[in-house]
């Protein structure tokens, strides 16, 4: 298969109001879709990116309200990182450090420095800044200069228990390389290490095992180009007996979903048609977005649903 990086990234949320005021205001992404989580309509789907939600700028959000906190740990993705300029560590430690955000730096990490802070629900949050060209534009905000915007997903952490089951599923099928080890940590890119494909897997036996809940990542995707794309993908995991779900139509992209072995939920989403297929690239994330089978019920649905402004 042919993957070109990672394409969005959700995570579990508690207060849709607080979680939409964190990523629009304090990291100026654009919040680029105002959905509802089609398995559950009375919560919302959260999607915050770049200026139109590009495929590895993508992140979304599951928020419901009162979930409680879930436990960082084995089995799944522990930190998502964005990639900024090498210039711009110093700007957003201080700008955090203003908005009474903790912010911890943690030792160069492949020769670029990173500095981890978590969100309102405590998921780990990272900025890599690094040297490497990413020609990527971040969002137009009126909170962060253009020059200091996040450019979009640098990379995902995985904590899991066999590395090298995740590895050889990574390299074998999904058409990883693995490209540097440092200490327990192991980076593996796909698509020439194009910025956002990495994905580094941790080995911590002193982790816990993770549990679901507010503050953790629900899922990783990855993209493939389009839908022939993803037909080649699906027959390689079914080859490979990774029991891989059917093509479901999210409306703004189709995808796929299987876990890898060590438990965390992989999906593989096409690029196409992206998030301008319902609403106009000027408006995206203005008006309450609904897959057409439950717009009947958009009144109730609008009226259930808790203010974001
Ligand atoms: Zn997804």
């Amino acid at each position: 298969m042919q993957l070109l990086g990672l394409h969005h990234i959700t995570a579990i949320a508690s207060d849709p109001k607080v979680n939409h005021d964190f990523y629009t205001r304090v990291l100026g992404l654009r919040f680029v879709k105002r959905s509802v989580n089609q398995d559950d309509p009375g919560t919302y789907h959260l999607y915050y990116g770049d200026e139109v939600g590009a495929p590895g700028t993508a992140l979304t959000f599951f928020p419901w309200q009162g979930m409680r906190r879930g436990r960082s740990g084995n089995g799944q993705a522990i930190a998502t990182a964005f990639s900024i300029a090498a210039g711009s560590l110093a700007y957003w430690q201080q700008r955090l450090t203003r908005l009474g955000i903790a912010t911890t730096p943690l030792p160069a990490r492949f020769g670029d420095d990173v500095l981890a802070f978590t969100d309102p629900d405590g998921l780990t949050l990272e900025l890599i800044a690094t040297n490497q060209p990413d020609p990527r534009v971040p969002a137009p905000s009126a909170d962060v200069p253009r020059e200091h915007g996040l450019r979009g997903f640098h990379s995902t952490t995985l904590a899991v228990v066999d590395a090298a089951a995740t590895a050889d599923l990574l390299t074998t099928v999904m058409g990883y390389r693995r490209v540097a080890t440092a200490g327990n940590r192991t980076r593996y890119t796909v698509a020439a290490g194009a910025p956002g494909s990495a994905v580094d897997l941790v080995v911590d036996p002193a982790l816990p095992r993770g549990l679901s809940g507010a503050g953790t990542v629900h899922h990783i995707a990855f993209r493939v180009a389009d839908d022939a794309q993803q037909l080649v993908a699906h027959a390689a995991l079914e080859e490979r007996a990774v029991g891989v779900s059917p093509i479901i139509d999210r409306a703004y992209f189709k995808s796929i979903y299987y876990r890898e072995p060590s438990g965390v939920l992989f999906e593989i989403a096409t690029d196409q048609p992206g998030f301008a297929i319902d609403e106009s690239v000027a408006t995206l994330g203005t008006r309450l977005s609904l897959p057409p089978r439950l717009e009947p019920q958009r009144a109730e649905i609008e009226a259930a649903l808790p203010s974001l402004d």
